[in-house]
This record gives C-alpha cells, sequence and structure tokens, in this order.
C-alpha cells in the first residue's frame, strides 16, 4: 500500500492528462473529479481509472474537450449531447443547464447523453445543493452490460447510479448516490487489485453460483495489468433483490432509453446517460417549511438508538465527509498494483522517475 498526498495526487493526474492530449483545464477537473472519489471514500471511482480513461482517450472512445451540443430546449428542459466528451468535462457543463433553468423556473430537467464517464455521481448532487437545489438523477452506462437482474444469471443492466441530493441549512447537504448492483464495477476492480474484498454474494457465475472472485468478471489478468469485463463470463448482480433490479430497470429507462443514450446494450462504445431533475425549494415553498423540516427530521433520523451501542445512525452523505476529512488529513491510501498500473501510464507517456517521485512526496 502507498499514500499520497490529495494535492500531489490530483497535480500528478493532471501531468499525466495534459501529456495524454487534453487541455490543462480539462486535465485539473478529471484530476479534481477523481481525487474527490477517493477523498470521500469511493476508490472505485477515484484514479484507478486513469489507465484505463488514458487508454479510452487514445481509442477515441472519450474525446478531449468537448462542448455539449443543445438538442432541443425550452425554458424547463434541455436534452443535452456530451458528445463523447470526459465526463468530468460535459456533466459539468449539463448541470449548469439544470441549474441556470431551474433558478429561473423552480424547476428543470437535463436528459444528457454520449457522456464519457462521469464518475461519482454525488459530485453533481452536491454542485445542485450548493446551489440550494434538491436533485434526482437516474444514470446508465451504455456498452458496459455488467449486472444480471433479478433471478438472472445473464448480465442485462449496467451498474446505473441512482442520486438524489438535499440541502440542508447551515449544515452539508444529504447526498444518497449509489449504483443499483450490490457493488459498483469499480469496488471489483479495486478488489481485484488487492483493496477492499467485494461481499461473498456480490457476483454469480455463468452457471449461477453466487461468488466474490473477480475473475468471475474479468477472466484472467495479470497482477498489474489491464482489467477487461468483457473477458469474464459471469455478472454482478443487482442490489435488492427485486426492489434494487427494479430501481435498475428504471435507471436504464430514464438515464438510457429516454435521454436518447440507450439502454444498456454489450460491445458498444461506452457513454453514460444522465436524466437529472432539480427542484428549487425556496421558490416552490417561499414560508420555508422545507429546510425547518429537513432539520427536524434528520435529527429524529439520527437520534434511533443504534443496535451496536456506540456505532451512530448515520445519514447518506455522512460516510464521505468523514472520510474526507480523514484522507484530506492523512492522504489517499493506494493498493500496490493500482499505483504501479498508474505509474505505468505516466511513463509511457514520458513522465519520468523525479514526476513521480514528486507525487510521492
Ligand atoms: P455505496 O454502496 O458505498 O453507497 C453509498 C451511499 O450510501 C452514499 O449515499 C452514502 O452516504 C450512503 N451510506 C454508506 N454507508 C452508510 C451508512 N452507514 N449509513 C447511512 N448511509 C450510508 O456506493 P456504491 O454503490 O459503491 O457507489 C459508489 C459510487 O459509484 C457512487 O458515487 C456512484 O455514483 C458511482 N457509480 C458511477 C457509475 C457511472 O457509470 N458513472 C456507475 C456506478 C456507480
Amino acid at each position: 500500500m502507498v499514500t499520497i498526498k490529495a494535492e500531489n495526487m490530483t497535480a500528478f493526474v493532471s501531468d499525466i492528462f495534459a501529456k495524454a492530449g487534453t487541455s490543462r483545464a480539462e486535465a485539473d477537473r478529471i484530476g479534481k473529479y477523481l481525487v474527490i472519489a477517493n477523498l470521500t471514500g469511493h476508490d472505485s471511482h477515484g484514479v484507478q481509472r486513469v489507465p484505463r480513461y488514458v487508454q479510452w482517450l487514445q481509442e477515441g472512445v472519450f474525446l478531449a474537450d468537448r462542448v455539449v451540443n443543445i438538442v432541443n430546449e425550452t425554458p424547463v428542459y434541455a436534452v443535452v449531447d456530451g458528445l463523447h466528451g470526459f465526463g468530468q468535462t460535459v456533466a459539468p457543463q449539463a448541470v449548469e443547464i439544470g441549474l441556470a433553468k431551474c433558478r429561473a423556473m423552480g424547476l428543470s430537467m437535463v436528459a444528457l447523453r454520449n457522456a464519457g464517464h462521469i464518475g461519482r455521481v454525488g459530485d453533481y448532487a452536491e454542485t445542485a445543493a450548493a446551489a440550494g437545489f434538491v436533485s434526482v438523477h437516474f444514470v446508465n452506462a451504455f456498452g458496459s452490460s455488467l449486472v444480471a437482474p433479478f433471478g438472472g444469471v445473464d448480465r442485462r443492466f449496467s451498474t446505473a447510479p441512482y442520486c438524489v441530493g438535499v440541502p440542508r441549512p447551515g449544515e452539508p447537504p444529504l447526498i444518497l448516490d449509489f449504483a443499483t448492483s450490490i457493488v459498483a464495477e469499480g469496488k471489483v476492480l479495486n478488489a481485484s487489485f488487492g483493496g477492499k474484498k467485494i461481499p461473498a454474494d456480490a457476483l454469480v457465475d455463468s452457471k449461477g453460483k453466487l461468488s466474490q472472485d473477480p475473475h468471475v468478471l474479468y477472466g484472467d489478468y495479470e497482477p498489474s495489468g489491464p482489467r477487461d469485463y468483457r473477458k469474464g463470463d459471469g455478472a454482478i448482480r443487482a442490489f435488492g433483490d427485486h426492489k434494487g433490479s427494479g430501481l435498475a430497470l428504471m435507471c436504464e429507462l430514464l438515464g438510457g432509453s429516454l435521454t436518447g443514450n440507450g439502454a444498456t446494450e454489450e460491445g458498444k462504445r461506452f457513454a453514460n446517460g444522465m436524466l437529472s431533475f432539480y427542484v428549487d425549494p425556496a421558490k416552490i415553498d417561499p414560508d420555508g417549511f422545507f429546510p425547518a423540516d429537513v432539520t427536524k427530521y434528520t435529527k429524529h433520523v439520527k437520534s434511533s438508538r443504534p443496535i451496536v451501542p456506540g456505532v451512530e445512525v448515520l445519514v447518506p452523505g455522512e460516510p464521505e465527509l468523514r472520510m474526507r476529512a480523514e484522507r484530506g488529513k492523512n492522504g489517499l491510501p493506494l493498493p500496490d498494483d493500482t499505483w504501479a498500473a498508474i505509474v505505468a501510464t505516466a511513463k509511457s507517456l514520458g513522465l519520468d522517475d523525479a514526476r513521480v517521485a514528486k507525487a510521492m512526496a
């Protein structure tokens, strides 16, 4: 395990993407969002993605420095084409369009299609909450069929995340943000590099046997080599039995079909689709009932007696906040194989030992 300071890692990732051919502004954004994922404890969506992002940039799966195209719009909604730009570039542009419309109308919807990997969806709910808005996001990942539906063995869904953000006066927002699979694919990726093990029933092999072995998803791989989920013949399982599987289906139909991104099909170019709704509580609730009730009710929920004495009840967003404080202070822990893969990518682009050493300082 190596530990890298968050600010060093942000700068290192930025240098990698600047070398790989993005503008410095885009490289900085990719570095920022990937490192926030690690800081908030979502290593699955953090810097371990660097080798795959670089590979996808080189293969033309993602394109550098895209400006979104508005396909059609009214004052309350917009259909936005990300044109296969980096998710860290085109998703914030789509969010800004949604926020501007919500500011004017009190309510808005943005259907984003053809985005590169948008990473941790909670980032966008946090942006909306910082503007004072509630937001709801249904997301799918076209071209990345990884998840078996309830009762099935074969892959049909992407890990299709769902996210809701609720601002709170004077306090950090509530951010509910999860994949509709038992684990996000990145958590299997992370486990395959020696990171935290995934739950024993998170995967199902091609014969229907439950498993936690990443080989079920990736087939054979070298320890620090690339992982390719097309090589395995098993699947990740949808969370929450029929209920989670049903939510995954809705993420595919709303984040995929309704945005024009397409509900997930395997063997196609990767693209995230995201259907986002924004609500301005100040407009629909001028008496201010909502913020006070959120504060009161959140307190009530947290006051539930803990099952394990001393282990407090948390609300969505709290684990990430705590992790952010801890890792901001102590640095980002990375499995050796993850770090080796990032360094190999950096060197393949011409960054030298001195630059690697600077990142580790
Ligand atoms: P997860 O299982 O860690 O769940 C995270 C959510 O649960 C957060 O809202 C968190 O605050 C809440 N939570 C965790 N522990 C809690 C506790 N003890 N009490 C109360 N709430 C608690 O998340 P995941 O499914 O592994 O997803 C990880 C990330 O992956 C998310 O940010 C998601 O957006 C992202 N993702 C992205 C894509 C994509 O295609 N871009 C696909 C899948 C997942």
